[in-house]
């Protein structure tokens, strides 16, 4: 149940009656809620006298439910809104991993290039083998830095594990919750105590109910900043390395009420498909895309197979243009 307290009461008394009925206090915009579990149905005896509204809700997606907030919230990376009634799809560009600054700073020039203003490169990199390169760490964080002082990207960048979060909140604008990384409870509620946005990744074995579950403990401890991201479920298929779930985007926005951002790239897993998934994605309308590019692909230190040269992804971006705009989206 999420409850939506009366203006006029007091911090002390909120916090005292979320104590009393054992639930979370959030700031929502101007609105102070008490958000308790959704097996709660009738309103607490106790809050009655400071209640304004409440809200029943059918399962744990509370806070990201559109049952509870009709409309997807808006979110700020940098300077680029998404969500609300913005109808902006924000392009985030950049290598699977910082690999050096020569690397980083020739794919930030290209985005700079294309007009495009947010930059992903991970640092500490969740790899499926202790063999395979791990990341830059610290040196991948200043470098990135270094990027937003140049060209003023905005810059994202993934957590690994909880040892590291707090350095990753210090140095990035947007903190990415990986596909593996989003059971991580380490992760999840340093996220919560955080202002950045926090841009959580589908495991793909997650279902969706999971999935804005992990949003849900980012948002119940404060942060409402938080934006799903959609790259690719595990089935039966090994053809290609995951499958694109676009019956899922559809789900989410018709009942949760994050922005989505869809990554074709880790879902295919293979360049050749990365462009025509993108136009799909594009037209459905969505609040983003995530696509790797590196300057030289086929010697990228992870994701090899799927980033997309520099000339693919300049052709890419002038192609979703103008479908963007058929579905009244513009992509930024
Ligand atoms: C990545 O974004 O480079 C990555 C490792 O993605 P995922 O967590 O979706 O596998
Ligand atoms: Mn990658």
């Amino acid at each position: 149940m999420i409850i939506t307290l009366k203006s006029s009461i007091p911090d002390e008394l909120a916090l005292s009656y979320a104590r009393d009925i054992n639930a979370f206090l959030v700031h929502d915009g101007t609105q102070k809620v008490l958000v308790t579990s959704s097996s709660v149905k009738e309103l607490p005896a106790s809050v009655v006298e400071y209640t304004d509204t409440h809200c029943v809700l059918p399962s744990d997606m509370q806070l990201s439910s559109k049952a509870y907030r009709s409309k997807t919230r808006k979110v700020s990376i940098g300077n680029i809104e998404i969500g609300g009634d913005t109808k902006n799809t924000i392009v985030i560009g950049g290598p699977c991993s910082v690999e050096s600054e020569e690397q980083i700073r020739a794919a930030s020039s290209v985005l700079s290039e294309l007009g495009l203003k947010t930059l992903r490169g991970g640092c500490y990199k969740p790899r499926t083998s202790p063999y395979s390169f791990q990341g830059l760490g610290l040196e991948g964080l200043k470098l990135l830095r270094k990027m937003k002082e140049e060209y003023g990207h905005t810059i994202i960048t993934e957590a690994r594990d909880a040892s590291h979060i707090n350095e990753i909140i210090e140095h990035t604008d947007v903190v990415q919750v990986g596909a593996k990384a989003m059971y991580d409870q380490g992760i999840l509620r340093a996220c919560a105590k955080s202002t950045k946005v926090i841009l959580i990744k589908r495991g793909f074995g997650t279902t969706l109910q999971e999935f804005v579950q992990a949003a849900e403990f980012v948002m119940s401890g404060g942060n409402l900043n938080v934006v799903l991201c959609e790259r690719g479920i595990r089935t039966f298929e090994t053809g290609t390395r995951f499958t694109l779930d676009l019956c899922g985007v559809a789900w989410l926005k018709e009942y949760c009420n994050l922005p989505v951002i869809l990554d074709p790239s880790h879902a295919i897993g293979y360049a050749y498909g990365v462009p025509s998934l993108a136009k799909a994605c594009v037209a459905m309308g969505v609040d983003g895309l995530l696509i790797e590019t590196h300057p030289h692909p086929k010697n990228a230190l992870s994701d090899a197979s799927q980033q997309l040269n520099f000339e693919e992804f300049k052709t890419l971006m002038n192609e979703i243009k103008p479908l963007a705009s058929c579905v009244g989206y513009s992509i930024v």
